[in-house]
């Protein structure tokens, strides 16, 4: 039988786990009467409470790789419940607004309805990385649809599921909380874009100053598996290939198994590339999207999350890609298009500066 000490020292290896699942810094004071500091903005607290409330008992048991993975699911079907459609994204922008706020330094809703929100971490030194996925979904959610759950594929009751893009809304809401613990160096613009769905407009109406001093961007909109979207079709390269093979790498190197850089279809990440932004956009697990056989697999959209962490973990080898990149002989400009050499310029005198 455990001593009653044993049995508080196990409980407390559980909570503590807790924490570290839910991303939060805290630090243990041993004592008689035993405390636990929280080492986090006041602010985050009441989205901790919140959090806590979801965590299920029999979770504590799996370990904090599981909690984490739950917690994740549950906030993927919150957005999954929160309807809507191109020009009709208040609803939805509102509850992101709300979800991100206590992750960032810097959160605003543009004239268009786009929702920017910025963070520095650590002394800033590393890259400035745009995050991107959008708001809206192709129609709205049915009155009253359910989530069907089947194993690991998610689909709904009744019309669209809407995980082209809440899935890559939530992989964005992932990453800003795991960054702030993480050892990432830099600073990370997040960018929740509206009518996405109607020929990119949000993205396209972004007002160029948010863009300025962005190294890199990561779009999280792609259907299926393991895309590395490197060009829409062949006529829009997003990046050169050392930008896209560079996710390669890192997901192997993690064991992420299956990621590779291939063509894709029109999205935000035209926009970032037109601005001479090296961008990927990267699958996110959802299969016949804008349909009623809309389907997600949550393991899949799960992994985006882990190959985001590993490649924003890889900040310095990030950097050092990023540069060579740019040192590109001037002359080589074969995936830029020559509406975007005046961006290139900037790019390579900024180099200059390192
Ligand atoms: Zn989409």
């Amino acid at each position: 039988m455990l001593s009653e000490q044993c049995l508080s020292l196990f409980a407390l290896e559980k909570v503590m786990q807790l924490f570290h699942a839910l991303q939060v810094h805290v630090h243990f004071r041993p004592s008689r009467f035993p405390e636990v500091v929280f080492l986090t903005k006041r602010e985050r607290l009441l989205d901790l409470a919140e959090q806590m409330r979801n965590v299920q008992v029999e979770w504590l048991e799996q370990g904090e790789a599981y909690i984490r993975k739950m917690l994740f699911l549950y906030e993927l079907e919150e957005l999954l419940s929160v309807s809507g459609e191109s020009g009709n994204e208040h609803h939805i922008r509102s509850v992101v607004y709300e979800k991100l706020e206590p992750y960032v330094d810097h959160i605003t809703i543009d004239r268009y309805g786009n929702l920017l929100a910025q963070k520095t971490y650590k002394s800033g030194n590393g890259p400035t990385i745009l995050l991107n996925a959008h708001l809206d979904t192709v129609e709205s959610f049915a009155p009253g649809r359910t989530i069907v759950k089947q194993g690991a594929i998610w689909s709904s009751s009744e019309g669209i599921l809407g995980a082209d893009d809440r899935a890559g809304v939530a992989v964005l809401l992932e990453i800003a909380k795991w960054l702030e613990a993480s050892s990432f160096n830099g600073t990370v613009k997040f960018v929740f874009t509206v009518e996405e769905e109607c020929g990119l407009v949000g993205a396209s109406k972004l007002s160029e100053y948010f863009l300025w001093g962005v190294d890199a961007a990561i779009v999280v909109d792609r259907r299926g598996t393991g895309d590395i979207v490197t060009s829409c079709g062949t006529t829009q390269p997003f990046c050169d290939i050392r930008y896209g093979q560079f996710f390669e790498q890192v997901a192997y190197d993690a064991g992420l198994t299956g990621w590779k850089c291939t063509a894709g279809g029109s999205s935000d990440t035209r926009i970032w590339a037109q601005h001479g932004i090296q961008s990927v956009n990267l699958s996110v697990g959802y299969e016949c999207e804008h349909t009623d056989d809309e389907t997600l697999d949550i393991d899949a959209c799960y992994g985006t999350v882990r190959l985001v962490q590993a490649v924003l973990h890889q900040w310095r080898d990030f950097s050092r890609m990023l540069r060579d990149v740019r040192r590109v002989d001037r002359n080589d400009l074969s995936y830029v298009g020559r509406n975007d050499l005046r961006r290139v310029d900037r790019k390579v005198v900024k180099v200059e500066h390192f």
